[in-house]
């Protein structure tokens, strides 16, 4: 059984990995300075030009980019090749207030299945293996980007989207999945299904699961693997850098490798920009060496991790990440899909026309989240009747749904119920514990 998808990067020594990246870097700021106006001017304000990036040593002279600078720049300004050799679009989960949209061109798209390949490969998937894939399929990267890993694998390859979860179930058993990839909360979703079915994992021929695109913790991985009679594998990306794949997990369950030979890690003190030094805890930057048609660099993903590059007995060279442990940012995840507090207060201002005290209230009964807010009524919001407070209900939730793409249940309570604070309002309280202490 080949145990790399492709050996001679995932093992490369040290020092040929720094040359690739060194000679792959150079090009790159050469194709971003020539091709995105929006960073030659970030790079110009800086002082820098492509002539002082002469290896990987010189990385911290380029200026970061920021979620803000994509949405600045939306949806064309971070564009580094014509739209006529770009093939795909992909976008970040469900908003449409802060939405990040991604350009391909075929060989970004080559590029990034190829490191999903990567993943399938070390979760033990062969072209003897079918592949039930059910993230979402559309413009969420999950989807995507597995389905391509699968297909350059030559696994037998199930699109089956997320949803319907008895009928998962019921192609998983009928066509002999061995894998399963999906977010790691409709995973163990699909557990809980199974047994409710009256099922045992000795029911179904899963071997391995290789779950992203959220944070979960190892008790949730132990529970995911105990239902599913599997070995669940962790797979991180995002969007901004091409999607699942970024970096995956080995047999080791220790850490996910990065494909540095496409994206460099590095770990910064999210106050201060300063780059920190291997096995310090801060946030990850990536800087993609070959992407065409959206190449970032030195893109901060708000992710708080430590990188290490202890010898991992997998044999893969590849430098590694923890799971994420937290964000340096307010960004939520729930229900799969990215939500920032200010989303919803820009809601509440709109239906309200004032600053209303609220409160964001996120839980996990069984595996799904919960998602309630709860907003305090006051005199000024004519609310003196049941219906006008219904009306409000039902037009704050319709909003809600219409900017984030998910509902929330509407609280809405007495004046004066919420808990003032003497600092930092406490807008978010987050029951579910997604992150590992
Ligand atoms: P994708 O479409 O790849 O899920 P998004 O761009 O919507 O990506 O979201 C990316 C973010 O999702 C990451 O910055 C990270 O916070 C989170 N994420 C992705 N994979 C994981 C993972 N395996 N564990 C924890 N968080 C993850
Ligand atoms: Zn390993």
């Amino acid at each position: 059984m080949a145990k790399y998808w492709n050996e001679k990067v995932e093992c490369m020594s040290r020092e040929d990995m720094k040359k690739l990246q060194d000679e792959k870097l150079v090009k790159q700021v050469r194709h971003v300075w020539d091709n995105v106006p929006y960073y030659k001017k970030l790079m110009e304000e800086k002082g820098v030009t492509p002539d002082d990036i002469k290896s990987t040593d010189d990385l911290h002279k380029l200026p970061f980019l920021k979620k803000d600078d994509l949405r600045e720049c939306y949806p064309y300004g971070l564009l580094g090749a014509p739209l006529k050799d770009c093939v795909r679009i992909q976008s970040t989960s469900g908003t449409t207030g802060k939405r990040v949209v991604a350009f391909y061109t075929q060989n970004d798209i080559d590029l990034w299945e190829d490191c999903c390949a990567r993943a399938i490969t070390a979760a033990g998937g062969t072209s003897e293996d079918v592949v039930q894939v059910a993230y979402g399929y559309g413009l969420f990267t999950g989807g995507a980007g597995i389905h391509g890993g699968s297909h350059k694998v030559g696994c037998l390859t199930l699109p089956m989207s997320s949803g319907n979860t008895e009928r998962q179930i019921q192609f998983m058993r009928d066509l002999n999945a061995t894998i399963l990839c999906c977010t790691p909360s409709y995973a163990a979703y699909i557990g809980e299904t199974l047994k409710e079915m009256g099922l045992t994992p000795n029911d179904i021929n899963l071997k391995a699961g290789i779950f992203g695109a959220e944070p979960w913790t190892e008790e949730m991985r132990q529970e995911i693997e105990k239902s599913l009679g599997i070995k669940a594998y962790d797979i991180f990306g995002l969007t901004e850098i091409s999607g699942p794949g970024v970096s995956f997990e080995c047999s080791e369950q220790n850490g996910m490798h990065i494909n540095e030979d496409h994206f460099i890690a590095e770990i910064i003190n999210p106050e201060t920009g300063e780059v920190l030094p291997e096995g310090s805890k801060g946030e990850l930057v990536f800087t993609s060496l070959d992407k065409e048609a959206f190449p970032l660099l030195r893109y901060r993903t708000r992710d708080i991790c430590v990188l290490s590059r202890a010898k991992c007995s997998c044999g893969r060279t590849l430098v590694r990440m923890t799971k994420p442990m937290g964000r340096s940012d307010d960004m939520l995840i729930i229900k799969g899909v990215n939500v920032f507090p200010s989303q919803i207060e820009t809601v509440l201002l709109k239906d309200f026309n004032a600053t209303p005290n609220y409160q964001i209230v996120v839980d996990r009964v069984g595996n799904t989240d919960t998602f309630e807010i709860k907003v305090e009524l006051s005199d000024e919001m004519h609310t003196d009747t049941i219906k006008s407070v219904e009306m409000l209900e039902k037009k704050l939730s319709a909003d809600i749904h219409q900017i984030l793409g998910i509902r929330a249940k509407i609280t809405l309570c007495e004046p004066k119920s919420i808990p003032r604070s003497e600092g930092k309002a406490v807008r978010v309280i987050d029951k579910r514990k997604v992150y590992n202490a």
